[in-house]
């Protein structure tokens, strides 16, 4: 219930005296977007002016956009690859920036296969805790009562390394996860979780997955939301349950944990909370052992009136799936963020996921906006690129986000796509497109078109020896499976018949292209086990020429045609489908260790 007696905020009444604060920063940031972005910028530049590499740039003290943007390049990870490597091996000097960089976020963006290093700072994670503090506030607003119960969050730590010079490196959000603000975490009716810290602090993901369901499901009836960061994420959640039922009833109804839970801090804590309760036992046995799994969430937590994950860019492809399992319930997506950065808030969570559109907060970082050009990197050398800033972007234009940091990132392009789809306020409003140069995705795995190039030629090496080529191939992210996994079709030319590779030469050539793809993509099938084993699919020989006669029906140019490396348009899928002369898996794992191999 609002609170009539608080000043009500632009965005509606606010839910309590917190919310009404939290609402008032999202007004002034909003309507000062440009005034803000010009100090945001001064205090970066005039804190960072003695670093190595903005002096590089002769700025001379001068903190305006005008000279800012005259002199100082765009740039790209692999710009600044020499810089991140001397600081990952050690050099502590004021390179990229005069605060000490206290570690580094690995990014599920990668470079030469590898997760990309984002160096941070301490402060910005009281950036990044303001971010977060101003979900609930907006959630609040259209969605009363959720200080009545808990949310269900399956929420994750990843394994972290330390860089040659000691420094760490580990996701952004383990980094949170792990961090004072989060475990000590002041208690707010509004925010709390179902899981505690020690379930979601478990390295190891089976466990970590098993007792944060376990006490989803003793909690059941006060669960008023649920998710996961993304919707992949959540979709394992469900099939976690779909293969882990029977034992988990079966410690309900036994008040006795697992074995396989071992972690002592985990088992520790579940005593305190676990107890027999074998009506619960039965409740799950009977919703969970029948083969109709429809609306199975809504089944197991009734109250749930929402999922919180993200469905927009590439997970997008997941909101069947979700809405079949959550019976139509409406989905949040709630903020838009990055190793690099947090850029913003959806300040309408409750709208269709085809709506969204997310609010970049410009306290954050200094934003700057490469107009995008299909099928142009956008950098020329006779026209240099134009960048607008935040509050000059058009509305309807699509255009690649660049960013400067207050860690030191200097004009970062983050690769990102977004069109402008509104404002609040001064403050745009964008609609994430997409990420460039993606191909395919399961989770947060990337995987683009040069990388799936040279997976086929790695695994069609293992076909030399039966005089057998790859022509042509494509791919396409399988998500109707669960994890989803990705399909490569391949056209053989077979000079031998006699001598065709057999299955178990492909279910090689499978392997060998997952021991070739990058190591998110690694990460996600051996220790997340959030993506399945990659399957090719042989095509009879001629259907990629019945493709490009598809693709020329449909009004493609024949000099211009290229072959699709990525498929998702179903007349396409049907035609690959009904060729397949067989299907085969990748029949183990591929090698994947938390150290860097560079
Ligand atoms: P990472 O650096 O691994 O944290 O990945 C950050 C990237 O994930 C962003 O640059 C986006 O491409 C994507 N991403 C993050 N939040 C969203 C969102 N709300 N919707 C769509 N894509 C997102």
């Amino acid at each position: 219930m609002a609170v009539d007696s608080l000043l009500s905020s632009p965005l509606g009444p606010p839910a309590c005296e917190n919310d009404a604060e939290a609402l008032q920063f999202i007004e002034e940031m909003t309507r000062n977007a440009d005034l803000v972005q010009e100090k945001v910028l001064a205090e970066i530049l005039s804190r960072n002016a003695t670093t190595e590499y903005l002096q590089r740039f002769k700025l001379n003290g001068a903190t305006d956009r005008e000279t800012y943007k005259s002199r100082v390049p765009v740039v790209n990870y692999e710009d600044l690859q020499p810089e991140i490597q001397r600081i990952a091996n050690g050099d502590r000097s004021a390179i990229l920036s005069a605060h000490p960089i206290s570690e580094f976020l690995t990014s599920s963006g990668t470079s030469a296969g590898e997760r990309k290093l984002m160096p941070t700072i301490k402060e910005e994670l009281d950036r990044r805790q303001k971010l977060y503090s101003l979900l609930m506030p907006v959630m609040n607003l259209y969605v009363p009562g959720l200080n009545k119960g808990k949310g269900l969050y399956f929420l994750f730590v990843k394994s972290e390394t330390k860089t040659p010079g000691g420094l760490l490196a580990r996701p952004v959000l383990t980094s949170y996860y792990k961090s004072e603000h989060f475990k000590t975490r002041p208690y707010d009716p509004y925010n709390v979780y179902t899981s505690p810290n020690e379930a979601i602090l478990c390295a190891d993901s089976f466990q970590s997955m098993y007792t944060q369901m376990l006490c989803g499901l003793y909690e059941r009836e006060q669960v008023l939301r649920l998710g996961a960061v993304f919707a992949s994420g959540l979709i394992r959640a469900i099939r976690f349950l779909q293969l882990n039922w029977p034992q988990l009833a079966h410690d309900i109804r036994t008040g006795s944990l697992n074995p396989k839970v071992s972690d002592p801090s985990v088992r520790d804590c579940m005593t305190r909370i676990m107890k027999p309760d074998p009506e619960l036992a039965d409740f799950v046995t009977n919703q969970c052992s029948t083969d109709n799994w429809e609306g199975i969430i809504t089944k197991i937590w009734p109250n749930t009136k929402y999922l919180d994950v993200i469905v927009t860019g590439a997970m997008a492809q997941y909101i069947p799936t979700l809405e079949y399992y959550s019976g139509g319930l409406p989905m949040a997506c709630t903020m838009y963020a990055s190793s690099e950065c947090y850029f913003g808030l959806n300040l309408n969570p409750m709208c269709k996921p085809s709506e969204v559109s997310y609010t970049i907060m410009p306290n954050m970082a200094y934003f700057e906006f490469l107009p995008h050009e299909p099928n142009s990197s956008g950098l020329t050398r006779d026209s240099p690129p134009r960048l607008v800033d935040l509050v000059d972007v058009e509305l309807g234009k699509e255009y690649e986000l660049v960013i400067t940091t207050y860690a030191g990132l200097c004009r970062y392009r983050v690769g990102d796509i977004l069109r402008v789809t509104g404002f609040h306020n001064s403050a745009p409003q964008f609609h994430f497109v997409r990420r460039k140069n993606v191909l395919l995705s399961i989770d947060s795995d990337k995987t683009d078109e040069s990388e799936l190039q040279k997976a086929v030629e790695d695994a069609s090496q293992l076909l030399r020896g039966f005089n057998t080529s790859v022509v042509e191939y494509t791919s396409y992210a399988d998500t109707k499976t669960i994890p989803g996994h990705y399909v490569i079709y391949w056209e053989l030319l077979v000079k031998e018949s006699a001598n065709s590779p057999s299955n178990e030469v492909l279910e090689q050539c499978c392997l060998a292209m997952e021991e070739s793809l990058n190591s998110v993509y690694r990460q996600g099938r051996v220790a997340d086990n959030s993506i399945g084993p990659l399957e090719i699919r042989v095509v009879k020989s001629g259907t990629f020429e019945e493709l490009m006669d598809y693709a020329i029906t449909r009004g493609a140019s024949i000099n211009q045609y290229k072959v699709p490396r990525c498929v998702s348009f179903t007349p396409i899928m049907e035609l690959l489908d009904a060729r397949v002369v067989s299907a085969h898996f990748s029949p183990s794992l591929p090698h994947w260790t938390p150290e860097r191999r560079r």
